[in-house]
């Protein structure tokens, strides 16, 4: 029973350098987080030894009484927390919950219809090298070549056109709040399945701050680790009657055993998820995806041919449009990195570039909040990144890196934690 530093101290002196990392520079990856550290317990916790196939009260193993106490717990929660009728907690990660989604409303060799990837959707929803991809006939609709948002009417014609028999709402990369009942019409019109896959937005709708899928999909999918800021895992909510269905697709049809000190670390998470802390935090998010998107679209920027798509959001997340400057996502990526900032690149809608290098930047504004930060400080943050890429080349690193450095000693993030003791 030697510590991790004993044991390992390889291992230990890593991810010592990764809590270092996390504290000095500023996390603006969208889907990124900082989990609270009671949720880290619950997933550092002794939960992991556990078996337990099955569901509640049903499994394969001895000895679950406690951790089906505690899995109970978590879909109450989830229930409670989205206004859902069921939920699932099992689901390993995102994709793994979509997976099981795809095998609960449809059958191989079926159409689907999602946004494509490289107008901000994702992976699971019919990439052609992903299982949603090979084993479904994967379709997809576009963004409004003209606006850049999600269009019922394109979503429409496509449904007619293909004849999904499902419709996917939910996205990735992608700054706006859509209307998910008009999506739900068009699925009815058409006799497809609507499911929405909420993973970016999932702590918005719990906080009240962004239209809930829950009243019109058929089934909701998520990922408890981005905005809703809980361990790296997935869930499932649906309407009742497919609850069987949905059970029996993640367990056993896609998984064996549960992560069962994830699923507990999910139910601190829901239970957080409900306070006026966490609606706070979400408020804070927002307030600083706004300031970002303003400070973006100044007009050192707009002289340099970097503006942000859409012309603002609406969520955690900008989405910066590069297509017309001479610096592209990687160099943008590469620049802010380089003051201290972490930012992923993407492709925009109609990207000329090539997806490895691409002509956007998604900045999101989650992990910050969490790190305590308000609109003081957003306002600073959005003009470090701001004035970096309307400089470019000719940016004063050294003196960007010193104003973050300031941030980062204001907002010490997990004071006092040592995780190799
Ligand atoms: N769904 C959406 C919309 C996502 O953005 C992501 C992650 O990026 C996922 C699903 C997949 O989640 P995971 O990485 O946990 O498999």
């Amino acid at each position: 029973n030697s510590p991790i530093r004993a044991v390992d101290p390889e291992i230990a002196g890593l991810l010592d350098r990764e809590l270092e990392r996390q504290r000095e520079g500023l996390e603006m990856i969208a889907s990124e987080n900082f989990v609270p550290r009671a949720v880290l317990q619950a997933q550092g916790s002794v939960l992991t030894n556990k078996y337990a196939e099955g569901y509640p009260g049903r499994r394969y193993y001895g000895g679950c009484e406690w951790v089906d106490r505690v899995e109970s717990i978590a879909r109450t929660r989830a229930c409670d927390l989205f206004g859902a009728q069921y939920a699932n907690v099992q689901p390993h990660a995102g994709a793994q919950a979509n997976a099981a989604v795809y095998q609960a409303l449809i059958e191989p060799g079926d159409t689907v219809l999602g946004l494509a990837l490289d107008h901000g959707g994702h992976l699971t929803h019919g990439m052609k090298i992903n299982f949603s991809g090979r084993f479904y006939r994967a379709e997809s609709y576009g963004v409004n070549p003209e606006t850049f948002r999600i269009d019922p009417e394109i979503i429409r014609r496509r449904a007619l056109e293909t004849h999904p028999a499902l419709i996917i709402g939910g996205w990735s990369a992608y700054p706006r709040i859509e209307d998910f009942q008009a999506m739900k019409e068009i699925a009815d019109e058409v006799g497809a399945r609507f499911w929405v896959d909420m993973a970016h937005f999932a702590g918005l709708v719990a906080a009240g701050l962004h239209p809930s899928p829950v009243p019109w999909a058929d089934v909701v999918s998520s990922t408890a680790h981005k905005t809703l800021g809980g361990p790296r895992s997935g869930f499932i909510l649906a309407r009742k009657e497919y609850g069987k269905k949905i059970d029996s697709a993640v367990f056993p049809g896609n998984q064996g055993g549960p992560l069962m000190h994830v699923v507990a670390a999910k139910a601190v998470a829901f239970k957080l998820a409900g306070t006026a802390e966490f609606k706070d935090r979400m408020a804070r998010t927002l307030e600083g995806a706004r300031i970002l998107a303003e400070r973006l679209m100044a007009p050192d920027l707009a002289a340099r041919g970097i503006t942000v798509l859409t012309g603002g959001t609406d969520v955690h997340l900008v989405m910066v449009d590069l297509r017309e400057s001479d610096m592209d996502g990687r160099q943008g990526e590469d620049l802010l990195a380089r003051v201290g900032i972490t930012v992923n690149r993407n492709t925009v809608p109609f990207d000329p570039r090539p997806a490895s290098v691409s002509s956007g930047l998604r900045i999101g504004t989650s992990a910050l909040a969490t790190r305590g930060f308000g609109a003081a400080e957003y306002e600073e943050v959005a003009d470090i990144i701001g004035t970096a890429l309307a400089a470019g080349r000719g940016a004063d690193v050294d003196a960007l890196r010193a104003r973050v450095d300031r941030l980062v000693e204001d907002f010490p993030l997990y004071p006092g934690l040592v995780q190799t003791d």
